[in-house]
């Protein structure tokens, strides 16, 4: 059986579409943006002028199907429009519509609202007409452990009575809306089932937003809630009773890999400025780029970025064909977020004091890619979920293959 690695000829063709339109309309505005604090209204005017464009052009809702909206694209052809997106720091995957967590709450009302729920807040979305959140951490509890959340969520009537603390909940500021992560069910066995996930309007009387947290990446409107007594209609429970875990698991397969695909795009850019300086830089008689501890660190970037390439095709194809990805996406997940930290980090090494400072978007982009271990299941969470994988396997037929991306 010969493994076919060509990209079909419309996966080639959007992939070409996106890149064209970020280099040649999306980048200087993102660039005029960084340079020129003062203009910043206006180029903001710009931005929202290239949603526009990027609908024209049929570049909208990628990740969305076509009765959405969107570009009707697999897994696989999202994995590279998001990495061409995100070579546009922040702003690339925005102007597609295809931000996060807005991203991740389409696909999980895709899947799980009801059809009047849909029209009423996924529409919106995919419309670029509202934004939302995703409501699950507190800072009471590990967020790594989500079965221990002590939200609650009460019956009362016909509505449902909230009442907890969050944070860390990005976009919360501006958003219309909360997927909102609430215990109903404290004495559910097995524990997963105690939570279920509710759609919460926003304003609403006791949904507070208390402040946006300071980061080491700045103010990134990830805020802190409180919540008294906030009524929400037993029509905005998303999904069933008991089932807030199981949205959540689902939701995080193709948002984790969809997190991966754009860290890919900023690696890659991190990669292309430590060359482009290595070929630049002169020290000790040649270039850097001819220094053998120079040319290790860009083995180990294409090596690492290969890699990590891989492990988002295997889950995504995985993910499309209905098949376990778990285990891949955990691969996935951990390994790019940790590939665009060390490569960041050598670019930087090869910048010198120049990466150092804040003449170059490494700093910044260093402070955003910390962030990646941490979110969306910290490196130690999908380790232990690896492991746990590979105990399993080897118990059920003593070999660790089907842990090991079940290939050869
Ligand atoms: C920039 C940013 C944006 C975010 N956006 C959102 C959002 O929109 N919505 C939302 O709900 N949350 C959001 N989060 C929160 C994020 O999901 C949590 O930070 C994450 O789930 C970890 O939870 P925690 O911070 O409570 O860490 P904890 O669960 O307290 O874990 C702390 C550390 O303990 C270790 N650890 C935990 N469990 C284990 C284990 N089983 N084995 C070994 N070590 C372990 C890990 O090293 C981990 O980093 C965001 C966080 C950041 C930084």
């Amino acid at each position: 059986m010969a493994i076919d690695f060509t990209l079909p000829p419309e996966v080639e063709d959007v992939r070409l579409r996106v890149r064209t339109f970020m280099d040649e309309e999306v980048r200087p505005v993102q660039e005029g943006l960084q340079r020129e604090e003062a203009e910043r209204g206006r180029f903001i005017q710009e931005i929202v002028k290239l949603r526009e464009r990027a609908k024209d052009q049929g570049l909208w809702n990628p990740h969305m199907p076509k009765e959405w909206d969107g570009m009707g694209l697999s897994i696989t052809a999202m994995a590279f429009v998001s990495a061409e997106a995100a070579r546009v720091g922040g702003i690339g995957p925005y102007v597609l519509n295809a931000q996060a967590p807005d991203e991740g709450n389409m696909h999980t009302l895709l899947a799980w609202a009801t059809d009047e729920q849909k029209e009423k807040y996924l529409r919106p979305l995919t419309e670029g007409r509202g934004r939302s959140c995703f409501a699950m951490t507190e800072p009471e509890v590990a967020g790594s452990d989500p079965t221990q959340i002590q939200t609650t969520a009460v019956k009362d009537g016909d509505d449902w009575v909230l009442n907890g603390h969050k944070w860390f909940i990005s976009g919360a500021r501006g958003a219309q809306f909360a997927i909102c992560i609430a215990r109903t069910d404290p004495d559910a066995d097995p524990p997963q089932a105690r939570n279920s996930a509710f759609l919460v309007d926003i304003p609403s009387e006791g949904w507070e937003v208390v402040r946006d947290i300071d980061t080491m990446h700045g103010r990134g409107n990830h805020c802190e809630i409180t919540i008294k007594d906030v009524r929400v209609s037993a029509k905005n429970m998303l999904g069933g009773q008991g089932e807030g875990h199981k949205l959540g698991q689902a939701r995080l397969g193709p948002a984790r890999l969809a997190h991966c695909m754009r860290w890919i795009g900023q690696a890659e850019v991190a990669l292309e400025m430590l060359v482009d300086r290595a070929l630049k830089r002169f020290s000790h008689g040649s270039l850097l780029a001819d220094k053998q501890a120079i040319q290790w660190m860009m083995a180990d970037s294409a090596m690492e970025l290969y890699t990590g390439k891989l492990m988002i095709l295997h889950a995504a194809y995985r993910i499309e064909n209905g098949l376990e990805f778990r285990q891949e996406v955990s691969f996935a997940k951990h390994h790019v977020a940790n590939a665009l930290w060390k490569i960041i980090d050598r670019s930087i090494q090869v910048h010198g004091a120049l990466g150092y400072s804040t003449d170059t978007p490494l700093a910044d982009m260093m402070k955003a890619a910390r962030s990646a271990r941490l979110v969306d299941g910290a490196d130690e969470v999908h380790q232990q979920t690896i492991a746990r994988n590979v105990i399993k396997a080897y118990k059920a037929d003593g070999t660790t293959r089907m842990a090991t991306g079940d290939l050869l």
